[in-house]
């Protein structure tokens, strides 16, 4: 694994609009940075970087998450070989030892729970702006009690369809273990 030294060093080196100005073209928006979303199609810019956060959010198709997240998502990499990426990017030397067998179960348990979290969020995101269903009924409801979109947002509200094991099918289609989405609460 990579040494916990040399992760802090590359996380004290990243600068998210640099990271994401290698592919995606960013304007300024008061303390923001807005540009088209690399990850589903749209011709108005609804992907939203905040270099005082080191986050980026796309309120279109609900992707979000720190400078490696993206890197992952964009070049297909798994968190070491985005961690690797970025090294590279600035010049930090990989200091990697090996794992115990110990270390290693419990280091892929934590990376699959969050792995899983992060897709719940997005899921139900998605739910809420993109199916019928989210949108006639979760979202109304939101805008009866007061909250603009700005809000639901912001606070990543989500839908959580009627059909209640939906969550859980759709992870599983997407390779997700049953196990990690128990252990998640979810
Ligand atoms: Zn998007």
């Amino acid at each position: 694994m990579i040494d916990p030294l040399t992760i802090s060093k590359i996380f004290d080196s990243i600068d998210i609009i640099d990271v994401v100005s290698d592919f995606v073209h960013l304007k300024r928006r008061g303390a923001n940075y807005l540009g088209l979303c690399p990850f589903h199609n749209e011709k108005t810019p609804s992907f939203t970087v905040s270099p005082a956060k080191g986050i980026f959010k796309c309120f279109g198709c609900g992707k979000g998450g720190n400078a490696v997240n993206f890197i992952m998502e964009h070049e297909h990499l798994s968190y070491p070989e985005a961690l690797k990426y970025l090294a590279k990017k600035y010049g930090i030397e990989i200091e990697e030892r090996e794992l115990s067998e110990e270390e290693k179960k419990l280091s892929t348990e934590k990376d699959s729970l969050l792995i899983v979290s992060e897709y719940a969020s997005n899921f139900f995101t998605e739910q809420l702006f993109q199916t019928d269903e989210g949108v006639e009924i979760g979202l109304s409801y939101f805008r009866e009690r007061g909250f603009n979109e700005k809000v639901i947002k912001d606070f990543k509200l989500g839908y959580s369809p009627e059909k209640r094991d939906a969550l859980t099918q759709s992870a599983l289609n997407k390779g997700y273990k049953l196990e990690f989405l128990e252990k998640t609460g979810l």
